[in-house]
């Protein structure tokens, strides 16, 4: 099937769909391959909820007498090629974002700062994979002034590939950390795929921004031609840190004033400082910038704070790694406010053989610091009692909410984190 009559049809149509559960009238589908289903039989059914276009990729339902069928060879590229199609019609800075930890967070601070000056596209949620992208790109309208898309990774080559798609002209890596080490292959694996989207940006004239404060990004930065440095490196942007506890205050330039985020955790100025140099760089007034920073609120589960009687919790159920833990554990220690502290802490998923010795290291982390309660639960996390004997574990969640119920905690500081998987959240209502 030719591309050029299919983005004719994507013209007139309401845009593109992947679900039926989610189609909405006009809307092309794309019949996909999942886990669960094989989206080709969902053709008629995309029909009668009113999409104008199927395109499907196994001759068995294809409807040769219907000339709203259009078969693929394999519709999942068929969808990543349309995607690159129609950024090739785009003449707008396309940025963009990938890094262990904080991309969403990062990229949703940023398209707070640029709506201020441009009508800006960005990631929706987290489509941020091998479909999310080409979504995200085709949701890209032709009087987008720049558009920020967010890729996540879970191997060697994904960014790569991602960037193939978008294109980008401009790219920022969060930080590079210690997730997904089963898929990635260790430590260098994730270097190595994480850098792919600055060597596309090296080898097709884009450009680089790095946080000078990350150690590992600092030391690509003589790689690349011109990089962008910040925040506090003189050379572009000045954005200072000021303290998180919990939230971050944070000052900009030789403006003295110190401004107040809904953010919490000192993890959380890095990506402030990304937005604040994104939005510097693209001529939107410091002030208004500041000011988008300033209301951004983190959406679900992305540290949450939460007040339960005279206890003050910060809930980080959304996701969890080696790194996101790190941080968080330190900043928490750090933290004061509270008569008495609690770290809650569960199994961290997707380690692969690195598991054991990763848990191992929690332990050793949090004895760093003074926390009067540490709790772990989970099955993993027991790796970490060998470094912090003095942890209460519970490796059923029952028990643990049990015993949460019953110690009627108050005028706690308590920090929640786990994996996804873990549903950390569901301890809160025992609390
Ligand atoms: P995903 O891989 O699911 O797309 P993400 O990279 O988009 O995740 P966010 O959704 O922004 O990340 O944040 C998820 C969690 O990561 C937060 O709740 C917080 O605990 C942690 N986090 C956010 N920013 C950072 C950072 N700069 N460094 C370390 N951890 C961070
Ligand atoms: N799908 C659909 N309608 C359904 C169920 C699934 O269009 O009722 C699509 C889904 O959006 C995806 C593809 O079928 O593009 C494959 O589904 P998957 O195996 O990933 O299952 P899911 O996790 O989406 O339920
Ligand atoms: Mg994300």
């Amino acid at each position: 099937m030719n591309i050029s009559i299919l983005y004719t049809l994507l013209k007139k149509s309401t845009g593109v769909s992947t679900d039926t559960r989610k189609i909405e009238k006009g809307n092309i589908f794309f019949a996909l391959k999942g886990p669960n289903f094989d989206a080709n039989a969902f053709a008629p059914k995309a029909l009668e909820m009113g999409a104008s276009v199927v395109v499907i990729d196994d001759i068995k339902h294809f409807v040769e007498e219907d000339e709203r069928y259009f078969l693929a060879e394999d519709g999942l590229k068929m969808l990543q090629d349309l995607a690159n199609y129609h950024r090739k019609t785009l003449e707008i800075p396309i940025i963009g974002l990938t890094g262990s930890n904080g991309k969403t967070t990062t990229k949703e601070l940023m398209k707070a700062v640029l709506v201020k000056k441009f009508k800006t596209a960005a990631t929706v949620g987290n489509l941020n994979n091998h479909i999310g992208v080409p979504l995200t790109l085709l949701a890209i309208k032709d009087d987008d002034e720049i558009a920020i898309v967010e890729m996540g990774a879970n191997k060697p080559g994904d960014i790569a590939e991602l960037c193939e798609i978008a294109e980008p002209t401009h790219g920022v890596i969060t930080n590079i950390g210690r997730a997904h080490l089963e898929g990635m292959g260790g430590p260098e694996g994730v270097l190595k795929t994480k850098t792919e989207l600055f060597q596309f940006l090296r080898d097709n004239g884009g450009k680089v921004f790095i946080n000078s404060q990350d150690t590992i990004l600092s030391n690509l930065a003589k790689r690349f031609d011109k990089p962008v440095l910040y925040p506090n490196s003189g050379d572009f942007c000045e954005v200072t840190f000021q303290e998180a506890n919990p939230f971050v205050k944070f000052s900009v330039e030789e403006n003295g004033t110190v401004f107040l985020s809904h953010l919490i955790g000192a993890y959380n100025f890095g990506n402030i400082a990304t937005a604040l140099t994104i939005g510097k760089f693209f001529g939107v007034e410091m002030e208004k910038a500041v000011e988008a920073i300033v209301a951004y609120q983190p959406s679900n589960m992305r540290s949450q704070l939460m007040e339960k009687r005279s206890n003050l919790i910060i809930l980080d159920a959304y996701n969890a790694n080696p790194s996101s833990m790190e941080v968080a554990i330190r900043t928490f220690g750090e933290m004061t406010g509270k008569k008495h502290k609690m770290l809650i802490i569960g199994d961290m998923f997707e380690l692969g053989e690195h598991a054991e010795a990763e848990h191992a290291r929690l332990g050793e982390i949090i004895s760093e610091y003074q926390i009067e309660k540490v709790c772990f639960t989970g099955q993993l996390i027991a790796a970490a009692l060998a470094n912090y004997p003095k942890a209460l574990y519970f490796p059923d969640p029952f028990s643990f909410r049990n015993w949460l119920q019953d110690s009627n905690l108050e005028d706690y500081l308590i920090l929640i984190k786990g994996s996804r998987g873990m549903k950390m959240e569901g301890l809160v209502d025992f609390i």
